[in-house]
């Protein structure tokens, strides 16, 4: 049965309360990650719910996902939404389902009701998540959020832009703005019979709002709005070139020294006992925004000798984990693999790239790929080029992992120069040395590590630090 939908009437029962609700909404648009409202449970379910109903961008594939009675809504606004009565799921099913089909924005109305490290995910897949919870703080919430994934709780504060804490009586008490680094800043609170509103968010002070004068240098930058997002007919995503040079570093590429958990040595083969070849590690910590935040050492390892089982992350010849710190390790001289240009990764190039058409087709969007697809080459982030379609791994639950690393085999440059004739002098003229070089606008670090022309996926959950490897063959 269709409810009749809820309004933010209740919340705009006096001029401070509307200006409250004003800046809310205000936040709400230039939000990007996380918007909790905490305090008194009821109230704040109610608040999530008027939210979502009247999210104020109209252009935003936008679900909510009630707790009691569970039932979903598509599309925010009375006119086009549409409510689905689902008593026999939970509402982490109903998550999971929408994160397949890739909305914008979930809204949640109870945390306590959910998996948290779903949540979690949900964020750092870079859905914008507003939630509801009955924790009396910001920091309760956050705890709670991290319950299943400890360790996280300051990528989770830098993640939210805007707290609301609500009362009994389902009124606003106080507004709390992120700075993005973990820190929150209290932007709005009732005081007394008054508002204090910061004047740098612009809230029309004709609402009879006490405007004390903000510090130029507090003014915020607003991400851009997300009514102002273009049209979702592609679907481009950030994607980061390694350039590397021989030096220590936390994020290695093709190097013969690891950082290993003390103890446990050089990782081996578990098929043929001879040492592994490391092709990546990356410092999770550090990876270049807007790639989500996390911690820990990322690590691949394939056994280089040809014979032995590769297919995925559970095969006797790859090592794929996450390493919270450790020793540094040398790769046994009995290991031999072709690595072009080894090292610490030093800089990362910036660019976007479209997915392939088959991802188009699975993401629902009907439109032309890009003339330039994924990138084959050795990349951060971005759109797997895939060789022989999809292969996304799922979890138990069915929820797909991200990219995290791609590496492509294959189109080595050789620099130098041949021998030549020199007619005037009737002399052989030798030529500069042959040596494998990367190409700058594709790097390709390892030759033939795999098959000479495969390209290998190392993929991960950011929020659960869940790594999973595949590769394929042209
Ligand atoms: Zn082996």
């Amino acid at each position: 049965m269709r409810q009749p939908l809820e309004s933010l009437d209740a919340f705009l029962e006096g001029p401070h309360q509307r200006a409250l609700t004003q800046v809310v909404r205000k936040l709400l648009v230039s939000g990007r990650f996380l918007t909790l409202a905490f305090g008194h449970g009821p109230s704040t379910e109610r608040f999530i719910v008027a939210l979502a109903r009247h999210f104020p961008a109209r252009q935003v594939n936008f679900a909510l996902v009630e707790v009691e009675p569970v039932r979903v809504t598509m599309g925010p606004h009375e006119t086009d939404a549409r409510v689905i009565d689902a008593p026999d799921r939970t509402p982490s099913d109903l998550v999971r389902a929408l994160l397949r089909q890739d909305p914008d924005a979930i809204a949640v109305t109870r945390l306590e009701g959910a998996d948290p490290t779903l949540l979690l995910n949900t964020v750092f897949t870079g859905h914008q998540l507003l939630l509801g919870t009955a924790t009396e703080s910001v920091d309760a919430a956050v705890a709670a959020l991290c319950a299943g994934s400890p360790g996280l709780e300051g990528q989770v504060l830098a993640v939210i832009d805007l707290a609301c804490e609500l009362d009994g009586a389902g009124r606003l008490r106080r507004l709390l703005k992120g700075d993005g680094k973990g820190g929150l800043r209290e932007v709005a609170r009732v005081d007394g019979a008054s508002v204090v509103v910061d004047s740098a968010l612009g809230v029309d002070s004709a609402l009879g709002v006490e405007v004390p004068p903000a510090p130029v240098a507090a003014a915020p930058r607003f991400a851009p709005a997300l009514s102002s997002r273009p049209a979702p007919t592609r679907a481009p995503r950030p994607a980061f070139l390694p350039v590397t040079r021989a030096e220590p570093g936390t994020s290695l590429l093709g190097t013969r020294t690891a950082v290993r958990p003390a103890g446990s040595g050089w990782p081996t083969c578990r098929e043929c006992g001879g040492p592994l070849a490391l092709l990546v590690q990356l410092d999770l910590s550090k990876l270049p925004a807007p790639m989500p935040a996390s911690h820990g050492l990322a690590q691949l390892f394939v056994c280089p000798t040809g014979g032995c089982e590769l297919t995925d992350e559970r095969s006797s010849g790859v090592l794929c984990e996450v390493v919270d710190g450790g020793v540094p390790v040398d790769a046994p001289a009995a290991l031999s693999v072709e690595v072009i240009e080894p090292g610490a990764i030093v800089e990362w190039q910036p660019f976007a790239e479209d997915p392939t058409a088959d991802d188009l087709t699975r993401l629902g969007l009907a439109t032309e790929p890009a003339d330039e697809g994924p990138l084959r080459c050795d990349k951060l982030g971005g759109w797997p080029s895939w060789e022989q379609g999809l292969e996304w791994p799922l979890d138990e639950a069915g929820l797909p992992f991200e990219l995290l690393f791609q590496l492509a085999e294959g189109a080595v440059l050789t620099g130098g120069t041949p021998d030549r004739w020199d007619d005037a002098t009737a002399t052989l003229v030798p030529g500069a040395s042959p040596a494998r070089v990367l190409d700058p606008n594709s790097p390709c670090h390892f030759p033939s590590v795999l098959t000479a022309e495969a390209v290998a996926f190392l993929f991960w959950q950011p929020g659960t630090r869940r790594l999973a490897f595949r590769w394929q063959t042209g």
